[in-house]
């Protein structure tokens, strides 16, 4: 039989404000509760995991202003959030936000099979809901799925609130010039990065440092990001989409990556899920 959210979402939309029924749960809305933007089931478009079998978590709200942000949607905090019905269905429906964790956990029950690898924590940027992304995960791994986060890194203090309760981090180090802020916000933004990068790899968490590069990007930034990168399990160089990062312009990036951190750790990876036309 298909497995289905319909019967956790029949009542949605008759709810009342503050508590409503989804099927079974009562939902409440708590201080933990969180603002997501979808659930759904596809493949890791990004880094050396590509093309595992993932549920996508995807909470809303980011405060970074990257240049090159491919979740325009969801980088404010949405009114609602949208579930797939069945894996790979892409048929949704709408749920008001906040969720509870017991929601988004019996939402991502629905999702998991044998096929799926891990339960995938995105955005928006997870690290900006601390308390629902610190349960969310908690929890996930108490029912021993594999949880992986995609973060920005924008806070040390945030990710080790959480690191205890991920297996695979996914870590931003944003270059300069490729996010809106100060030069000042942008150099403690690369700390607090780097330092999210550290915590993970030094307590055994499958720690890839994700770095989007531009046509324009200078080898010499990255040559100062990689001297300050602690030992990770992979170094992604992923040309921005939509641009032409030329080939000779790669290999000199990944050449100061594989010279610092090991030629089989530094890799150039672009978005699969983009050249594929999936979500
Ligand atoms: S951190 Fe991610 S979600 Fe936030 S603005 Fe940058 S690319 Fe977009």
């Amino acid at each position: 039989m298909e497995r289905s959210t319909a019967a956790y979402v029949n009542h949605a939309s008759t709810a009342g404000e503050g508590s409503w029924r989804l099927g079974s749960l009562t939902r409440q809305s708590t201080s933990s509760d969180g603002f997501l933007g979808e659930i759904f089931t596809s493949f890791q478009g990004e880094g050396p995991l590509l093309g595992r079998r993932q549920v996508f978590v995807r909470l809303s709200g980011c405060s970074l202003g990257c240049i090159y942000c491919d979740t325009g949607a969801y980088l404010r905090r949405t009114d609602s959030c949208r579930l797939e019905t069945a894996p790979g269905s892409r048929r949704f429906v709408e749920i008001r936000n906040p969720l509870s964790v017991d929601l988004v956990i019996e939402c991502v029950k629905l999702h998991a099979a044998p096929e799926v690898h891990s339960v995938s924590i995105t955005g928006g940027e997870p690290l900006e809901q601390p308390g629902f992304t610190e349960t969310l995960a908690g929890e996930l791994k108490s029912l021993g799925m594999t949880v992986y986060l995609e973060t920005n890194g924008c806070s040390f203090d945030m990710f080790s609130r959480i690191a205890e309760h991920i297996d695979i981090a996914a870590i931003d180090v944003k270059l300069p010039g490729t996010v809106r802020c100060s030069a000042a916000q942008c150099e403690s933004l690369v700390e607090n990065e780097l330092a999210c990068i550290r915590l993970a790899s030094e307590n055994g968490i499958y720690t890839i440092a994700k770095i989007v590069v531009l046509p324009e990007t200078a080898e010499h930034e990255l040559e100062r990001i990689c001297r300050e990168m602690p030992s990770v399990d992979a170094i992604v160089i992923q040309p921005v989409s939509g641009q032409s990062v030329s080939e000779l312009k790669l290999l000199a990036l990944q050449g100061i990556a594989a010279r610092h951190l090991g030629a089989d750790r530094a890799m150039v990876i672009p978005q699969m899920h983009k050249a594929l036309g999936m979500m």
